[in-house]
């Protein structure tokens, strides 16, 4: 081997490695799930759990699941790289209190659908901020199709997809403000105009809406898709879900 070819061997080994925890070993991801929440959002969540546990055990990632939201804790969370929240988030104090440290710390976070929803109710300020500073404020009914435009096909979570889809149905959310307003929010998806009015019974009437986005202050992506049983029906968009988990893996 040459000195080059040496060089660089260590440097791909280097980078092997997560950045995230700064540690060796397996990439660990924890993915949490209600079973008490809409039919909809279970059935999403058991398909997805399937999905993940399939994709990473093709990468030797360790990959566990959990209904216990007091998981969310200190002890549970260490040496964790990725937490994923399939369509519900934390009540609890001490659970959200758990989340922010690790995530302040440099965790990594994957939500889907109902994991961002906020509203007056939620009295969680830290996690409005950490979504990039906006609040849901409507959706679509009954669930639909939509075109789906990537505003960036270069970034890695994206760089599979043509410049334009159809989503498999979902109920998508509008959010206020749009997240985009917040410079550190980076948009990955964005509802095409042409899907105006979306909806029957609930319409999203038009404006900006974002259904992919990172807030670069942290190790995170959203991904509003999230509602039933035909999510993961659309093989660019599943590419997607696996490029956006290895994206925060930083195994690129
Ligand atoms: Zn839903």
């Amino acid at each position: 081997m040459t000195r080059g070819g040496l060089l660089a061997t260590l440097a791909a080994g280097l980078l092997a490695l997560p950045a995230s925890s700064g540690q060796a070993g397996p990439v660990r991801v924890l993915a949490f799930w209600s079973t008490n929440v809409e039919g909809d959002h279970v059935e999403f969540a058991r398909e997805a759990l399937e999905f993940y546990g399939r994709f990473a055990a093709a990468h030797q990632f360790r990959f566990e699941s959990t209904t216990r939201w007091d998981d969310l804790n200190a002890r549970r969370l260490e040496g964790v790289t990725v937490v994923l929240w399939l369509n519900d988030f934390p009540h609890q104090a001490s659970q959200r209190e758990a989340f922010e440290h690790y995530m302040e710390k440099g965790g990594g976070w994957m939500g889907f659908h109902v994991a961002a929803y906020n509203d007056s109710g939620t009295h969680w300020p830290w996690f409005v901020n950490f979504l990039g500073g906006t609040v849901f404020y409507g959706n679509n009914w009954p669930p639909l199709p939509a075109w789906l435009r990537v505003d960036d096909a270069s970034h890695p979570v994206t760089r599979h997809l043509p410049r334009r889809f159809l989503s498999p149905d979902n109920e998508w959310y509008s959010w206020r403000p749009s997240p985009r307003d917040n410079p550190e929010v980076k948009v990955l998806l964005t509802l095409e105009p042409s899907n105006f009015p979306l909806g029957l019974k609930d319409t999203i009437a038009g404006g900006d809406v974002p259904v992919v986005w990172t807030n670069t202050k942290y190790r995170m992506i959203y991904l509003n898709m999230g509602h039933g049983d035909k999510i993961l029906t659309n093989g660019l968009q599943n590419r997607m879900f696996e490029d956006a988990l290895l994206w925060l893996t930083r195994r690129h």
